[in-house]
């Protein structure tokens, strides 16, 4: 059988030659390190973690990326096996030894029978008679790779940093302050004239909050993150810095707006949220891309009315982050549509996170090996963890957007990305529900029902030699 080839050994990668050769699929897995190193990647040991040494929450029950732990172990993953021999005390979350890790990765990798390490950059497109190959080279994807990735994507369709607004889960915007308008009811494709979420500020608490920006504490670059601001993607701090009106008359803009609750009080300036996914679970805070630190970003954003209990599902940033525009570009089952030898993984396909990106190496991995075996692909349901992920990825963010381009930009898993479940709304006590308790029976129900369906998809696919024993 011929070998796919994978390139880039990180999180993605790593875990993709694991499962497609688990499955009896030889493959050649091509790193580029020690010959050529990244801006931050420090060893030659294959999954090298970067910067933290924690896979965040292991809470299976509760927490969308504790859900996504199970699911991979569910199938056999090696980050998680890896993980879980490595692990250091760190209360509820799964922190790893770092080099134990990577160790346990790469020695597992380099003792499989069917997985060949070549170690070098693979600096353009893959040969053609790679008839098979998968693209798992991540943030930091070298420029020879990434050059040539452009030049089959087009220019607008990679993106060399991320500009992140915080997005906030829709039930903890308070509509009662709050309302639903497009900016001056304008219907755009899709739309409907009350596509925008609306949080309205008197003078005083756009003053309150403009010095609140410019006081608050900011990430700083790291060197080689050198980064010139572009047009549109300005910081709001940076835009607030410039001058005090300025917000006034870019996101905060208060024209073609009427505050539906007291129509006859012109709002000073308005926070606009956008619908960020197609079940209206998530909103995301136009034009609110920033660096301020991540504990000052709640206390700052919490002073909008309409948002006084947000709970984000992520919070603003600005990174190096070299990632394709994959609802464009990409198939249901990751392939490049404009040449569908290749398929992607990893950070680089809008994922964000350790886990993530291992968890759409695994699926990648399943899919290029069933395609390999012949066999029927089929993609895990989005009421799982990994579902859910694959379908911000292959399906995108959507956005009725009637004042620029649509937005793709990264995500880490989160229940909110996943369709909505029936939960109880009374407590042991016959109580209703309320708060932290109803989010928790929420949760709760969300991954019992991702458990229950992942096992049923991943039962239905071409078992690994582990499961077959
Ligand atoms: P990587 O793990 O980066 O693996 C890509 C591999 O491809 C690398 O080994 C690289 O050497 C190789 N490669 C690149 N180009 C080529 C080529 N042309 N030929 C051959 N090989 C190539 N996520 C978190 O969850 N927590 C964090 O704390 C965190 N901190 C981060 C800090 C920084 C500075 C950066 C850049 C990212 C951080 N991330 C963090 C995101 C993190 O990088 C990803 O979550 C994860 O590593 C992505 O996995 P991946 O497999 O897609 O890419």
């Amino acid at each position: 059988m011929k070998p796919v080839h994978v390139i880039g050994g990180g999180l993605a990668g790593s875990e993709a030659a694991w499962q497609m050769a688990n499955r009896g699929v030889p493959v050649v897995l091509h790193e580029m390190r020690p010959v050529r190193g990244t801006d931050a990647h420090k060893t030659d040991g294959l999954a090298e973690l970067v910067c933290s040494n924690s896979f965040r929450s292991d809470d299976a029950q509760f927490n969308a990326v504790g859900l996504l732990h199970e699911e991979l172990r569910r199938a056999g993953s090696l980050v998680m096996r890896a993980a879980d021999a490595n692990q250091v005390p760190a209360g509820g979350a799964l922190a790893v030894d770092r080099d134990g890790f990577s160790r346990a990765v790469t020695e597992a990798l380099e003792a499989h029978p069917l997985i060949e390490i070549e170690r070098g950059e693979i600096a353009g497109l893959p040969p053609e008679d790679w008839d098979s190959a998968i693209i798992a080279t991540g943030p930091l994807t070298s420029p020879a790779l990434s050059d040539a990735i452009l030049k089959v994507t087009g220019e607008d369709e990679l993106a060399f940093f991320d500009a992140i607004a915080p997005i906030v889960h829709f039930d903890s915007i308070d509509m009662e302050t709050a309302w639903f308008q497009s900016r001056y009811d304008k219907v755009g494709p899709g739309g409907t004239g009350k596509d925008y979420v609306n949080c309205p500020l008197d003078k005083e608490q756009y003053e309150a909050f403009i010095d609140a920006l410019i006081d608050g504490p900011k990430t700083e670059f790291k060197e080689w993150e050198d980064t010139p601001y572009f047009d549109g993607c300005l910081p709001i701090e940076v835009m607030a810095e410039r001058g005090r009106e300025t917000l006034r008359h870019g996101p905060m803009k208060p024209m073609g707006l009427t505050n539906a609750h007291n129509p006859t009080v012109k709002p000073y300036a308005v926070v606009q949220l956008r619908q960020d996914n197609a079940l209206g679970t998530l909103y995301n805070m136009v034009g609110f891309q920033t660096k301020l630190k991540y504990s000052a970003q709640v206390e700052v954003f919490q002073m909008i009315p309409g948002l006084q209990e947000a709970s984000f599902a992520r919070l603003g940033g600005l990174h190096r982050n070299t990632f394709l525009n994959s609802p464009k570009l990409l198939d249901a089952t990751l392939k490049l549509k404009a040449r569908p030898s290749l398929r992607f993984a990893g950070q680089i396909t809008g994922c964000e996170g350790y886990v993530e990106s291992a968890s759409v190496g695994c699926m990648t991995g399943i899919f290029a090996a069933c395609e390999r075996l012949g066999q029927e692909i089929s993609r895990p349901p989005e009421t799982t963890a990994m579902g859910a992920i694959l379908a911000h990825i292959t399906g995108g963010h959507i956005s009725r957007d009637d004042e620029g381009p649509r937005s793709f930009q990264p995500m880490n898993v989160n229940f909110g990305l996943f369709p909505p479940v029936e939960a109880p709304t009374k407590g042991e006590d016959g109580k209703r529900l309320r708060g932290q308790a109803k989010k928790k029976a929420r949760n709760l129900a969300l991954s019992r029902r991702a458990l229950a369906d992942f096992d049923r998809w991943v039962a239905g696919i071409a078992p690994t030699r582990e499961a077959a024993e």
